[in-house]
């Protein structure tokens, strides 16, 4: 692959865009990109045609690689496309045997977009001795060796999947690239897990969640990386009981993947922990001068890991990469990472939560401003406010608040299909609520606190469907148990109420504890809960088990969602 890119004219410092789906070909696609000396730029397929064609804009990409099936989603932006299946027998022409290593330790390995708060994603450009920085210091600490078995769960659009790929090679180890099918179902994942007698995973909260809510109970004493966003007290908790050591790593993509880590041994001390190797973190105040210990400041970044900066806009660089005054190195920069942070007497730090409006729904990253845009381009809508509620533990939904314009309404299935055009899946509004004026504070601004619960103003629909089969009826109880609504329309779509992916696993797991049937997790997504409940009938023969109760992580949320169900 590496040659026949060299042979299109691909050299140092170019970009080629990676598409493919999760298989081993992913992972040849990427080590042809970098021994060819370029560097790669993952699109991910399940993103919208105009994102991905932002992307190739943005970049400049020239060529992609990809798969024959996806090949009709770059045929307008990108001159050449190669497909690693169709193109092989072109490709295995080549000469095969060791190339040279044409990159400079400063050149780029790679270019991650990420959500951009005025309304375009932007690009995080890595050089190699970042990566290399980062991989060594991550082979001594958490520490991986030939003996491992790493389980790979993370689209290659997130830059923890640098991780995932290239560690295990570096280390000797072995690494298993878990399928899209797999990775997306906890009862699946358990038993790959198992199956590959796996020693270390690394995943965000949502995938832990998930395993959990399947029962998992794993054989060996796994190694498990928590990272992405905050680690829960009580997923902290749940984890330490199952796995042989648990590591909370955290760092933004603009500083390489993971810049603080520590081990875990009590859940209620879940620090991000100290810098990796060559490596600093100041927790600074607006003048940045250092903050005493224990007090609250801004966390910056410098070291090895900083990127060069976003792809094309110098003044965003220059405005989060800032010359780094606590090192007499000519020229060495700090990110500021907007996170609140304090440093503990120990040395370790805590991490408070950001400082700006970018939150994390199950471990993607979203700037709310990306979904304001996105929704105020729809011609019935003339204010946005978009926010993350915390139902309950493990359940964040992504909530727009909409004020219409003159004369004007629209749907909340309208706006949906309106920002899927641009966005991808994990930064669709779960719930839209219409307000004819936004509460604002003492200073005119938006008071995002007095902004309603979705719960409580969502009108009940004018026609109401009820359920009809006893299927329907029990299969609705599980909906409004799992939602927390008042009641579901037969018509309705489980997304559509709120639900997402981490929800509608639990819907699929209680379905097969207190139904019978075991249903593949995409029935969720295009179904109604009359056509669902028809598919159990049809699994079952009509005859579901009787009713039984819950077990396990589930039972344990919705009880604790009744209990605060008055404050929802
Ligand atoms: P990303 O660039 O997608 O890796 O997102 C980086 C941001 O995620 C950080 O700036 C934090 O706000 C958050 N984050 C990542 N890991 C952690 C962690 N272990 N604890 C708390 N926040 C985290």
């Amino acid at each position: 692959v590496a040659r026949h890119l060299q042979a299109l004219g691909v050299g140092g410092e170019q970009l080629v865009g990676v598409s493919t789906y999760r298989s081993v070909d992913m992972m040849v696609a990427v080590l042809g990109v970098l021994k060819a000396g370029a560097a790669y730029v993952p699109l991910d397929p399940a993103y919208p045609d105009a994102r991905l064609e932002f992307m190739v804009k943005d970049s400049g990409l020239t060529i992609v690689l990809t798969e024959e099936v996806l090949r009709e989603r770059f045929s307008k932006s990108t001159p050449d496309i190669v497909c690693l299946d169709s193109d092989w027998p072109t490709i295995a022409e080549q000469v095969s045997g060791p190339l040279g290593s044409p990159q400079e330790p400063g050149c780029l390995a790679y270019v991650i977009y990420t959500s951009g708060s005025t309304g375009t994603p932007k690009g995080v450009e890595i050089q190699h001795d970042s990566v290399v920085n980062f991989l060594e210091s991550m082979r001594r600490e958490p520490g991986l060796d030939e003996h491992d078995v790493l389980f790979a769960v993370t689209t290659l659009s997130f830059d923890i999947s640098v991780l995932e790929l290239f560690l295990p090679l570096i280390a000797g180890a072995q690494v298993v690239i878990g399928a899209r099918n797999v990775i997306e179902d906890g009862a699946a994942l358990a038993s790959a897990i198992l199956q590959a007698g796996v020693t270390v995973m690394q995943a965000t909260p949502a995938t832990w969640r998930m395993l959990l809510a399947a029962d998992w109970q794993p054989q060996s004493r796994i190694k498990a990386l928590c990272g992405g966003e905050p680690l829960p007290m009580d997923l902290a908790g749940d984890l330490l009981q199952r796995v042989g050591a648990l590591w909370n790593m955290y760092g933004p993509t603009e500083t390489t993947i993971w810049s603080t880590c520590q081990m875990i041994t009590n859940p209620n001390d879940v620090a991000i922990g100290r810098p990796i190797a060559n490596t600093n973190a100041y927790v600074l105040d607006r003048q940045l001068r250092p903050v005493p210990l224990g007090v609250t400041g801004e966390l910056y970044i410098g070291g090895a890991g900083v990127a060069r900066g976003y792809r094309g806009r110098p003044e965003l660089t220059a405005e989060r990469f800032v010359v780094n005054p606590f090192l007499n190195d000519e020229g060495s920069r700090m990110y500021r990472t907007g996170d609140w942070a304090r440093r503990n007497p120990n040395g370790s730090i805590d991490c408070l939560g950001r400082v700006d409006h970018q939150v994390k729904i199950r471990g993607h990253r979203i700037e709310l401003g990306e979904v304001e845009f996105a929704l105020v381009t729809h011609p019935a809508v003339r204010h946005c406010v978009a926010l993350v509620r915390n139902i309950r533990p493990g359940d964040a939904r992504l909530v727009a608040y909409v004020v219409y314009a003159a004369s004007q309404t629209a749907t909340a299935a309208e706006m949906r299909k309106h920002v899927r055009a641009t966005l991808p899946s994990f930064m669709i509004p779960q719930h839209f609520v219409v307000l004819e004026e936004f509460p604002l504070t003492d200073n005119g601004k938006v008071d995002r606190k007095a902004l309603p619960s979705p719960f409580a103003t969502t009108a009940a629909p004018a026609e109401y469907a009820e359920p009809e089969t006893e299927t329907e009826r029990r299969l609705a109880i599980i909906w409004q148990e799992i939602l927390g609504v008042q009641r579901v329309d037969r018509h309705a779509n489980f997304f559509e109420l709120g639900g997402h992916s981490l929800l509608s696993m639990g819907v699929i797991g209680r379905i097969t504890a207190e139904l019978g049937p075991k249903l593949s997790p995409r029935v969720m997504v295009l179904q109604t809960l009359a056509q669902i409940a028809a598919e159990c009938d049809r699994v079952t023969g009509g005859v579901c088990n009787e009713a039984t109760p819950t077990v396990g992580l589930w039972s344990r949320l919705v009880t604790g969602m009744k209990k605060s169900a008055g404050r929802v």
